[in-house]
């Protein structure tokens, strides 16, 4: 064998195992799962004005006498919700907060499939906002089967979970001591998809059957 054959034998076998390292690389690489969101908001929040939120191409228009342009745990919450591009599931005990009611209102303006259930009892209290966005024409079941409908969560896309301890009111995100989880993690957002449709179909006012939600006396 001459000294030619073995310099090319080496050159093709050094070239080879090149090429078999970056296709691995290149696979593990791809097999390597995407990163989960997964963020934990604590409240109260400090209060500040939202106009930036809604308004982020004229952050400077609002004069009131709130900290402008100030990121929170409220901020961050705003913008999960407004992060929505198809649908936004809303299951809340309360609903009062006026400007997560303006989030909903704004997604629902820009062709986002809202759907909202809400305790039968605490969707009439003083500031609800239910009304509004029944008004809007967003589609809001009513929950009475139980003493309380007392879940608070929300689901974005189907795929972003935003559940806690905080309530959708003002008290909750400015006064109480509450926690919020903002999560992707499949295994925890299926189980309140779930949730959410079995609640949804079981609350159907088009269904007067007699184990309908809707039918059952609120004691
Ligand atoms: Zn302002």
């Amino acid at each position: 064998m001459s000294v030619m054959w073995t310099v090319k034998v080496v050159g093709l076998g050094v070239v080879a195992f090149s090429l078999s390292v970056e296709l691995l690389w290149r696979l593990l690489r791809r097999l390597k799962p995407p990163k989960t969101l997964n963020e934990v908001l604590f409240f109260p929040s400090e209060v500040a004005c939202m106009e930036h939120i809604f308004s982020p191409a004229s952050p400077n228009s609002c004069c009131c006498p709130l900290p402008h342009g100030v990121e929170t745990s409220f901020t961050r919450l705003l913008r999960f919700i407004l992060s929505a591009s198809s649908s936004l599931d809303l299951c809340l005990f309360s609903f009062s907060n006026m400007d997560l009611c303006r989030a909903v209102l704004y997604l629902y303006r820009r062709k986002i499939t809202v759907r909202v259930l809400v305790d039968k009892e605490y969707s009439v209290i003083t500031g609800s906002q239910v009304g509004a966005l029944r008004k809007a024409g967003i589609c809001v079941r009513n929950v009475g089967r139980y003493v309380h409908m007392h879940h608070k969560f929300a689901l974005v896309d189907g795929r972003r979970l935003i559940t806690g301890s905080l309530n959708w009111t003002l008290a909750a995100v400015q006064c109480n001591s509450e926690n919020v989880l903002v999560t992707e993690e499949p295994r925890l957002v299926q189980p309140f998809v779930g949730e959410f449709c079995r609640l949804w179909a079981a609350n159907d006012p088009s269904q007067n059957g007699p184990f309908s939600d809707q039918n059952v006396a609120h004691n």
